[in-house]
């Protein structure tokens, strides 16, 4: 499900040179089955709704868009990609700059909270053509009028049932007006509750509609449970480490105060681990998130802060030590591994308490969860 049936190439976009050369210095080779349908529409100025499932390549999807209509002729922002969070901020902000790399004088900037605003007020002095951000941010900047949006024509929100929650909509709606008139809106996610609904017929034109998710959700990642009480979790998740083979693993609680136990635990169980979670300094969760991916540690413990899109591909096993409330949450954290087309196995410990919902979830998003064997096919992962 990562590679189009239809022998569909990055050629056939007709894109500009130094794009084509970023995209395959960045190791693509032929355009995923969301690349293939969204890219030659989002590049006539099309507004896109696209869902796929995690891991299939949405970022490129509307990065190549936005790199092949900037003009870096013009000195105003011209795309705005926002996304909840400041890590995702910063991985899809790397992402760009990487596929951009040799799109001269094509200025692309990320600003997010937890950084000196002072800093962004200064990097706007100077031409930015498209920014990556959390909503907060950004909206400081362009009410404080640094950012000016008004000629901004390329609005992207990714992960965007998340940020059309409660939360967030009021500033994104903001942002949108503050907007050029004419701009195009792409919406890109992997879950979308009907909530965006009532959001896409305010403010979509003619969108065009993109589900890639008849196939298999996470496929790719077996799931398993195994049934313990709260008191035997360490010592499960002792066994769960001595029996795979982690490439690296990503082990997920429900709340910061557990996060910061269990790795205090999991070190002392004589495996290296990080972790991360929201209460952290910026600077702080910048640096675990960046050693991390760089394979600084095999283990990461994380809150939910950690589960959307993030993308580190050699994450072969996510462990839900604390079982999710919803399914959303679950397909979430789970799809951290199996990035494209990778393999990844998912264990879920669950209590009393949990096992209505394991069946719930298990049931809504269609897939299968299963008992833990007593080993685990390596050929699996
Ligand atoms: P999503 O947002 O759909 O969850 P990402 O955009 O994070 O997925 O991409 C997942 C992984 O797939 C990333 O590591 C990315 O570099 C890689 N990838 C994306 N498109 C391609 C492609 N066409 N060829 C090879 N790898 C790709
Ligand atoms: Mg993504």
């Amino acid at each position: 499900d990562v590679t189009n049936t239809k022998g569909c190439e990055f050629e056939d976009f007709y894109l500009k040179r130094e794009l084509l050369m970023g995209i395959y210095e960045k190791g693509f080779d032929k355009p995923s089955p969301i690349q293939e349908e969204s890219i030659p529409i989002a590049l006539t100025g099309r507004d896109v709704l696209a869902r796929a499932k995690n891991g299939t390549g949405k970022t490129a999807s509307f990065i190549i868009p936005i790199l092949e209509r900037v003009k870096t002729s013009k000195n105003h922002v011209q795309a705005l990609v926002l996304v909840p969070t400041r890590e995702l901020a910063l991985q899809t902000s790397q992402v760009c700059k990487e596929i951009g790399k040799n799109l001269t004088g094509c200025q692309i900037m990320v600003s997010t909270g937890g950084t000196t605003l002072k800093d962004d007020i200064m990097r706007l002095y100077n031409p930015v053509h498209v920014i990556v951000a959390t909503p907060g941010r950004i909206l400081d900047l362009a009410e404080k009028g640094v950012a000016k949006l008004g000629n901004c024509e390329m609005f992207v929100l990714d992960e965007a049932d998340k940020l059309l929650s409660v939360e967030f909509q009021p500033v994104i709606e903001k942002l949108i007006r503050m907007c050029s008139e004419s701009r195009q809106i792409m919406l890109f996610s992997a879950t979308f509750p009907v909530t965006v609904k009532s959001f896409k017929e305010k403010w979509l034109k003619r969108p065009y509609v993109i589900n890639k998710m008849d196939e298999l959700t996470l496929k790719g990642v077996t799931q398993y449970y195994a049934f313990v009480d709260e008191k035997q979790k360490l010592h499960c998740l002792n066994t769960v480490f001595s029996k795979l083979d982690v490439n690296q693993s990503i082990i997920f609680c429900n709340s910061v105060n557990r996060v910061e136990l269990l790795a205090k635990k999991i070190t002392e169980m004589g495996y290296s681990c990080f972790y991360i979670h929201a209460k952290m300094l910026q600077s702080h969760r910048n640096r675990v998130f960046h050693d991390f991916r760089n394979g600084a540690c095999r283990n990461l413990v994380s809150s939910d802060l950690f589960t959307r899109g993030i993308d580190v591909q050699a994450v072969n096993v996510v462990i839900n030590f604390d079982f999710p409330k919803s399914a959303e949450t679950y397909l979430h954290r789970v799809g951290r591994s199996g990035r494209f087309g990778h393999l990844g196995v998912a264990v879920n410990l669950v209590t009393k308490d949990d096992r209505h919902n394991l069946f719930k979830i298990e049931k809504e998003l269609g897939t299968q969860i299963k008992p833990i064997p007593p080993q685990i096919d390596k050929s699996l992962y």
